[in-house]
């Protein structure tokens, strides 16, 4: 039988679906079209399609075949053209026809037959700060785990992961941007990447009240509507959370779905001409801010949207108040909106929770 076949037919493939659709119906672990997971076997992996949902793994196909082999031998002899994943694609019977996740050389890279990638909100609540490197090593201490400075997710990524991962890394904490977990099994992955969760998590996460009522009927006949989450709402009440809040994004999927960073109103200034302010001359921006008063997003956010709208404020609610923080640069904002690989994924997601 083809190896490729055999891998799926293994109970593992049916342990890896219904734990990947576990990471992704939990909010604070994806959000969205985020997050992949893999399980490979002699240089064959089954990797998440990019632009589909965790959540759907066990009611739809959304895993593709790769040669993940001859890519790593590709990433590490630095071929150049190793970061078109679609030449690593293998031709098996019944596999959708999808391209693999962006993100596929964070799966093929680490030796582990299981590989989980989730964008874990108090993992990214860490890996956002500047001293993110040294608390790992203090809270993650006996995990195995590597600490990963900012790359583009794709070659750069991988560049960087092969830097500072070795043949004992269990845990990777991918700087402004989440938490790879690695186990012989699912389950052990699993185990594992909930335990980063876990310690990672703070004692207690501050939230404001509900956003006042007078912004809520403010927006009304409005092209804007107040973000639905408590935690999103909680930004606009806590000084501290705004100023992180205020500035360049903090991960990528903050951009691709939501725009660059987000646009605080100023006084006496409506949602609509705050938007219009702070989208002129850049791509249009989906979070606006009135401090002290609540978040507004577009009135037709779609799912993937709303799903990074929520993570916005659980991400910032578990920021230690006053933590500097590291942000993307403008450029690196630009090459994210600019990537073909994120227009397709954007694509796969214009309609209500809808994957072509
Ligand atoms: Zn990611």
């Amino acid at each position: 039988m083809n190896p490729f076949l055999e891998l799926r037919n293994d109970a593992e493939f049916e342990r890896l679906r219904s734990i990947s659709a576990e990471l992704g119906r939990d909010p604070l672990q994806v959000q969205g079209p985020g997050g992949n997971t893999s399980l490979k076997r002699d240089g064959q992996m089954w990797i998440k399609a990019s632009g589909t949902w965790l959540a759907e793994a066990d009611t739809r196909d959304i895993m593709v075949p790769v040669f993940s082999g001859r890519f790593v031998a590709a990433l590490q002899s630095g071929d150049e053209d190793a970061g078109d994943t679609a030449r690593f694609l293998a031709d098996v019977d019944g596999a959708p026809a999808l391209h693999s996740s962006i993100e596929t050389s964070v799966h093929a890279l680490l030796d582990s037959p299981v590989v989980l990638h989730t964008h874990c909100v108090a993992t990214i609540a860490i890996a956002i700060r500047s001293d993110a490197e040294e608390i790992v090593r203090d809270k993650l201490a006996g995990l195995d785990a590597v600490f990963i400075p900012y790359a583009k997710p794709g070659l750069d990524l991988a560049r960087a992961i092969m830097a500072r991962a070795t043949g004992s890394t269990k845990i990777l904490i991918l700087g402004n941007h989440g938490l790879v977990a690695t186990g012989q099994s699912a389950g052990e992955a699993r185990d594992r990447l909930f335990e980063v969760s876990r310690r990672l998590e703070p004692a207690s996460v501050d939230l404001a009240g509900e956003a006042q009522a007078a912004f809520v009927r403010s927006l009304v006949g409005t092209d804007w509507v107040p973000a639905p989450f408590e935690t999103t709402q909680a930004v606009a009440f806590h000084d501290g959370l705004l100023e992180i809040a205020d500035g360049n994004s903090l991960y990528p999927d903050h951009v691709v779905f939501l725009g660059p960073g987000c646009v605080v109103a100023r006084e006496g200034e409506t949602v609509a001409e705050a938007a219009r302010r702070g989208s002129a001359g850049r791509s249009a921006r989906k979070l606006v801010i009135c401090p002290g008063k609540g978040v507004a997003i577009p009135a037709d956010a779609n799912a993937a949207t709303l799903t990074l709208v929520r993570a916005f404020g659980d991400v910032l609610v578990r920021v230690a108040p006053g933590s500097d923080v590291t942000r993307l640069s403008d450029q690196q904002e630009n090459e994210l909106i600019n990537w073909d690989a994120e227009k397709l994924r954007q694509a796969l997601n214009t309609s209500d929770g809808a994957t072509a």
